[in-house]
């Protein structure tokens, strides 16, 4: 058991589903499965995949390495994701890949895109999120370094809420590239753009005090390790900023780009 391939409709699908990059988030691999279950009529074939079995069996982000820095992989690596990264990039090659994630920082989902592309900006309007954050300056490892991905961050980890907008996103986004029928709701979108990481010392405790896509001012603390508080030195807009979601940073900093706005709705 590596990964799990399987297919809706007929042909060769240009269209890709992914789930289970990251073992601990279970919400995207639900939203495969129902899919899988209920067997849609798609207008388009669609290649689905459930990731890193091994490490959702075991319930860890990952066995060995993260394999959403671990892209392109290698045949040949010494680590399960060095190898599946390999394998993951052979079946998704030619697929616009939608790929599912949750986080310890954010409730409402937003989209992760490598570049403010055409593709971009026609899709993830149509999708059910809050915003679109523009990753380029941290690509490096990651699944849309090789192929062309929209990823989402669903929800919070294991959450119920999380799960059920794995769902909603997945048909939105199959919808948008006319894989299933119907229309999709287009909403106005700010785009951020990731400029910094926030480290993090080694500490015991950790604290945020900013919420994450509400600019904190120069001069704010936003964050503390061991009571010892960090300070803005600079305007910025904090992403994927938790306590304890990763090891050594608190999340990233942000700049507001642009909104990309609706057309009005025709009547
Ligand atoms: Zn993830």
């Amino acid at each position: 058991m590596i990964m799990r391939v399987a297919q809706l409709g007929s042909g060769t699908p240009e269209i890709a589903v992914v789930a289970g990059v990251h073992g601990d988030e279970p919400c995207g691999v639900r939203a495969v499965e129902r899919l899988l279950d209920e067997r849609p009529t798609v207008e388009r074939p669609i290649k689905l995949i459930v990731a890193n079995e091994e490490a959702l069996e075991r319930r860890v982000r990952f066995v060995d390495e993260d394999l959403n820095r671990a892209f392109p992989g290698d045949p040949d690596a010494k680590t399960h994701e060095g190898r599946l990264a390999h394998r993951l990039i052979e079946e998704l090659d030619g697929c616009l890949t939608f790929s599912m994630h949750s986080t310890q920082s954010h409730g409402e989902p937003f989209a992760i895109v490598n570049g403010v592309s055409e593709t971009a900006k026609e899709i993830v309007p149509q999708l059910p999120v809050a915003a679109m954050v523009e990753t380029s300056n941290f690509a490096e490892g990651r699944l849309f370094s090789a192929i062309d991905t929209v990823e989402v961050e669903c929800g919070l980890q294991g959450s119920e809420t999380a799960a059920q907008n794995a769902d909603r996103l997945t048909r939105a986004f199959l919808t948008a590239v006319d894989a299933l029928p119907g229309d999709t709701i287009r909403s106005d979108l700010p785009v951020y753009r990731l400029t910094d990481v926030i480290r993090k010392q080694d500490a015991d405790t950790y604290e945020v005090f900013v919420d994450n896509f509400t600019e904190v001012d120069a001069g704010d603390p936003f964050a503390a390790a061991d009571g010892d508080t960090q300070v803005a030195d600079e305007p910025f807009y904090p992403i994927l900023m938790s306590p304890n979601g990763y090891r050594d940073v608190f999340g990233y900093a942000a700049k507001k780009l642009d909104v990309l706005t609706a057309p009005p709705a025709a009547d």
